[in-house]
């Protein structure tokens, strides 16, 4: 039995137990740390590269040299993978504030068992003096890429979101302030990424208009939406779905009021059931409209057998009869009966919430 050196420690050990390892036995069990944390020399850097820049830190993606010190699994010993890449970031303006610089390089993990970002250890750049944390590369995969410091879930930051909402998307030109007021305040509430961003929407924006049911009360159209809503895809940012189909209703001859409380009545949230994306107004009549989910069609084009039946039913149907696209997928308690039943019969038998008009 030869003694053997311990990696770690220094120690001599009787390797006669632990042969493959090259860490003493306490070391082995000691040490849970997966990741040796340690100083690492600005040269060992390369392909130096600025990724984002926040108002209160900056990261760059770098080459490390050597790679940091690492416990390997499969070879059961300290390693360095060289040609590593990293992240290294820098935080801004705190002036010399160390404990700052250590507190935050604390956040991060050198254990391998967590979901926190690893850390690997520090370095300073040698012209600035600045002190930099060298993290995973993946570093934006659980930080915002805008601020470069929000901790973030599903790639949603909110306050870069609401700063981004506010600079590029609040449009508020009905020309009635409490419907601006309405849509600015509905915009800046967002704090997910499951909520729709209400619009005021230019009525040229609508094509393929058809009315599909008209009172005293309501007028409701069909339309496409030719740039379609905005949604928060978690790559991407903000997109939009365009040629969105999507239901135009107006409260006939109503006052502003009565009209911000139906929109009221309607969600934002992608959850819910009754969707409304927006605000217009007809540039020829001055009426205000309100743009619905054409949420029906939208779960009927899942179906083809069931959306056949609703596209026969309407063909059917006379003028001025209670439009069957009205009658919600979620209304009816089974499928298969209404597309063998006759439509009086789903009508009266299962349509559980009765017809709107
Ligand atoms: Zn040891
Ligand atoms: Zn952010
Ligand atoms: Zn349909």
């Amino acid at each position: 039995m030869s003694p053997s050196q311990c990696e770690r420690c220094g120690e001599y050990y009787d390797d006669d137990l632990n042969a493959e390892f090259e860490w003493c036995k306490p070391c082995l069990i000691n040490n849970s740390n997966d990741i040796v944390f340690e100083w690492i020399p600005y040269n060992q850097f390369y392909n130096i590269i600025e990724v984002a820049k926040g108002d209160s830190s900056k990261v760059n993606s770098a080459i490390c040299k050597n790679g940091p010190l690492s416990y390997s699994y499969l070879k059961k010993k300290l390693t360095r993978v060289s040609g590593k890449k990293v992240a290294l970031k820098y935080l801004l303006n705190i002036q010399n504030n160390t404990n700052k610089f250590l507190n935050e390089a604390k956040t991060y993990s050198v254990n391998c068992s967590n979901n926190i970002l690893k850390i690997y250890g520090i370095s300073q750049n040698p012209h600035t003096k600045d002190y930099i944390m060298v993290l995973h590369n993946k570093y934006f995969e659980k930080y915002c890429k805008i601020c470069c410091s929000t901790r973030i879930e599903h790639n949603w930051c909110n306050s870069c979101n609401i700063n981004l909402i506010r600079k590029k998307f609040i449009n508020c030109n009905s020309g009635n302030k409490e419907i601006d007021d309405y849509i600015r305040e509905t915009q800046l509430n967002i704090n997910n990424p499951y909520n729709i961003v209400f619009e005021w929407i230019p009525y040229d924006q609508f094509g393929n208009i058809n009315e599909i049911g008209k009172d005293n009360t309501y007028a409701v159209y069909s339309a496409i939406w030719k740039d379609g809503p905005l949604y928060y895809e978690y790559m991407a940012g903000w997109a939009r779905e365009p040629n969105k189909k999507v239901i135009l209703k107006c409260l006939q001859n109503a006052i502003n009021e009565f009209f911000l409380n139906e929109v009221k009545t309607y969600s934002i949230n992608y959850d819910d059931d009754n969707l409304i994306y927006g605000i217009s107004q007809n540039p020829s009549t001055r009426v205000y409209v309100m743009i619905i989910q054409d949420k029906y069609h939208e779960k009927c084009v899942k179906n083809g057998k069931i959306d056949n039946f609703i596209q026969e039913m309407r063909a059917n149907n006379k003028p001025d009869n209670i439009n069957f696209e009205f009658i919600s997928y979620n209304q009816f308690n089974d499928i298969t009966y209404i597309a063998e039943g006759g439509f009086s019969k789903v009508y009266s038998a299962i349509w559980k919430d009765g017809p709107l008009y």
